[in-house]
């Protein structure tokens, strides 16, 4: 089981009622942050999401609008007397980028490590002890102004195990166990796979963060089939198409398009410009090509769950 929240969905400034980009993820007792722009852990407070356990920090890129909530939270960190690491990754030139944050922080009271995941992604398990075996996070190249990056985390489910066919083969049960995390083991010299003992793979959930970008077949391609796509959508009218372009951003209708083409389950449209005071009003634009289309607030939620 997954919980989402969005924690900021305003594009560049804040506004009263809309905190910059910044989105947790929960899954079982640990969880990631993606992007920390500024008002983040104030938007947490009011909607009643503790920050204080995040154990990485997924960057896009290094605009202000995405970065600039880090000191503060590293700092309410340290003074709740937090003592284990985070991690932070991002793109290209990520130590450059944080160099000034962490020389602000000097003083906390715990470590912070920045990462760059590798290219088949993260098994989250082998980097931070007691994610679940498939949580991996993922990161897709998105074309902005600087160098950024979307984000894909899924939660893959190992098939159904059949304890009669363990005992068939007089397996102890103490062994279950290491075939159900999907290591094969080794019993009077023979070889047991998992699959001996277990269905197909279940389907698992998906979710994309894309962060700032136009449009580009990268985020089709890792959104394929997704669960919930968490995309850009920086202006609502069809007469900004050019200026979005201009800027990296995407029109409404562009998040659609991609949406639709990557037969996405659900779209969250976020990230929106200052000067549009209410998205909903554009949202037929996105709906009329992608029906699933929801214009996002602040400290909106969903639980995803495995279909069965
Ligand atoms: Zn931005
Ligand atoms: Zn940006």
């Amino acid at each position: 089981m997954i919980d989402i929240i969005l924690l900021g969905t305003s594009a560049l400034l804040p506004l009263p009622d809309r905190a910059l980009t910044s989105a947790a993820l929960f899954c079982e007792g640990h969880s990631i942050l993606f992007d920390c722009g500024e008002g983040t852990q104030t938007s947490a407070r009011k909607h009643g999401v503790s920050l204080m356990k995040t154990e990485l920090i997924a960057l896009t890129h290094y605009h202000g609008d995405h970065i600039l909530g880090i000191p503060g939270l590293l700092q309410t960190m340290s003074c709740m007397g937090r003592t284990h690491k985070i991690y932070i990754t991002g793109p290209e030139g990520l130590h450059e980028a944080m160099k000034p944050i962490l020389e602000l922080t000097d003083f906390i009271s715990f470590d912070v490590e920045l990462i760059t995941l590798p290219e088949e992604g993260l098994k989250l398990c082998e980097l931070i002890n007691g994610w679940p075996n498939g949580a991996r996070l993922n990161a897709f190249k998105t074309e902005h102004r600087v160098p950024s990056q979307g984000y894909c985390f899924t939660l893959s489910r190992p098939g159904k195990f059949f304890p009669e066919r363990a005992q068939a083969l007089n397996i102890p049960v103490k062994l279950w166990r290491v075939l159900q995390s999907g290591e094969s083991i080794t019993l009077d010299d023979k070889l047991i796979n998992p699959s001996d003992v277990m269905g197909e793979a279940r389907k698992g959930i998906k979710i994309i963060f894309t962060g700032d970008s136009t449009k580009c077949e990268s985020i089709i391609n890792a959104s394929r089939d997704a669960d919930l796509l968490i995309c850009e959508a920086t202006y609502g009218e069809e007469s900004q198409a050019e200026k979005a372009q201009d800027y990296g951003h995407m029109i409404f209708s562009q998040a659609a398009q991609i949406a639709r083409d990557s037969n996405v389950k659900k779209l969250w449209l976020t990230h929106f410009s200052q000067v549009m005071r209410e998205p909903s009003q554009f949202l037929p634009n996105a709906q009329k090509i992608f029906p699933d289309s929801i214009c996002c607030h602040d400290g909106m939620r969903i639980t995803l769950k495995p279909d069965d």
